[in-house]
């Protein structure tokens, strides 16, 4: 199975890119934050709990995402591999999400990172905001806090992949098709 690390900031385009490559390889995708959207929208305990995070645009325990993706591993064994997008977020998942691979003699194979200039996330997270009603799309404060968080906590972990010899830096500003052109190089080559 093909295991992508779909990486960066918060308004990158991973959620956009993830569903064009999952139509295009047949790879499933799967999103921590819409898991947790989900939870809150069907005001489930967890999702209670993960309230505050999301909405302040703080991250979530590394315990409960940890748990989100070894959920989705156990109940979707099947296919040909996965997006991740948007986990893991700190070194330690990072860590803990080798290990889980390892104990289903998986790991991952490629981290992309799609790179685009803070004042470019800024705005796209705006405009997306005006259409997706999420709380965290909405004031400019929340934003540059989840770019701040992603620039303290979450950047990090590229040098985690890297160190491995997994990571791939993709230049994602330009079209939607651009970069997914882009993208899809850097897959076709793994493709097994
Ligand atoms: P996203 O949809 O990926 O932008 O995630 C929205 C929010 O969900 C983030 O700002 C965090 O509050 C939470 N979240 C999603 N994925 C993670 C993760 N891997 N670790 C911690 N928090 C997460």
């Amino acid at each position: 199975m093909l295991n992508i690390v779909l990486f960066g900031a918060p308004g990158c385009g991973k959620g956009t890119q993830s569903e064009l490559l999952e139509q295009k390889y047949g790879l499933r995708h799967v999103s921590t934050g819409d898991v947790i959207r989900k939870q809150i929208a069907a005001g489930t305990p967890l999702g209670l709990e993960m309230k505050d995070y999301i909405n302040r645009g703080e991250l979530a325990p590394d315990s409960i995402v940890v748990d989100m993706i070894k959920e989705f591993l156990a109940t979707q064994q099947e296919g040909k591999g996965t997006i991740f997008d948007g986990f893991p977020r700190t070194t330690s998942q990072a860590v803990e999400f080798d290990r889980i691979l390892g104990e289903i003699n998986e790991q991952v194979d490629v981290m992309i990172y799609m790179a685009v200039p803070e004042e470019e996330l800024v705005s796209r997270i705006l405009k997306r905001g005006i259409v997706s009603g999420r709380a965290d799309d909405q004031s400019e404060d929340i934003i540059r806090n989840r770019i701040s968080i992603y620039n303290r906590q979450t950047a990090i972990v590229a040098d985690y992949y890297r160190a491995q010899g997994k990571y791939v830096e993709v230049p994602s500003t330009g079209t939607i098709d651009d970069v997914f052109a882009r993208i899809s190089a850097v897959v076709d080559k793994r493709i097994r």
